[in-house]
């Protein structure tokens, strides 16, 4: 059994990716909290990305579109370290092309222990907790096999 310790800073690097049909919420959610947001660096699957730079006008860094690879492409930068927070409406009511891909994205970031919020709800206690905007060490705890 591994330990590892991850310092995250106060601002965070936040990961943005939402299926079709659940979009809209999260541009309405980063609309509502911009004004957080921008302080911190936003990494987005290409679609969601695009929409929400077009529409909220927040700086993203935009990755491959969801199903060909954009999830992967996140799931990388969580196990390098890279990213520190996923928020991810993902749509338990339509089966997805790139069904792997979501499932291997929510696992690693449990493996990572990096917060991560799948609906408004989770999302909207998440960037209202004082952690959000404070330092934060995270325990990582890896077993002989990972
Ligand atoms: P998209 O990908 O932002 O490119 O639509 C989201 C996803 O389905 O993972």
């Amino acid at each position: 059994m591994k330990n590892i310790e991850i310092k995250m800073h106060r601002g965070k690097r936040i990961a943005l990716v939402a299926h079709d049909n659940k979009k809209e919420e999260l541009l309405q959610w980063a609309k509502y909290n911009a004004g957080v947001l921008k302080d911190h660096e936003l990494y987005a699957t290409g679609t969601t990305g695009k929409l929400l730079s077009g529409s909220v006008g927040l700086k993203i860094r935009k990755m491959m579109s969801g199903p060909v690879g954009g999830d992967q492409q996140i799931g990388a930068r969580i196990a390098e370290g890279k990213i520190d927070i996923l928020i991810f409406f993902w749509d338990p009511l339509e089966p997805q092309p790139h069904d792997p891909d979501v499932k291997a994205l929510l696992r690693i970031a449990v493996v990572w222990n990096i917060p991560v919020a799948s609906n408004r709800a989770s999302a909207d206690f998440l960037i209202s907790s004082p952690l959000f905007q404070s330092e934060y060490r995270r325990n990582v705890v890896l077993t002989a096999r990972q």
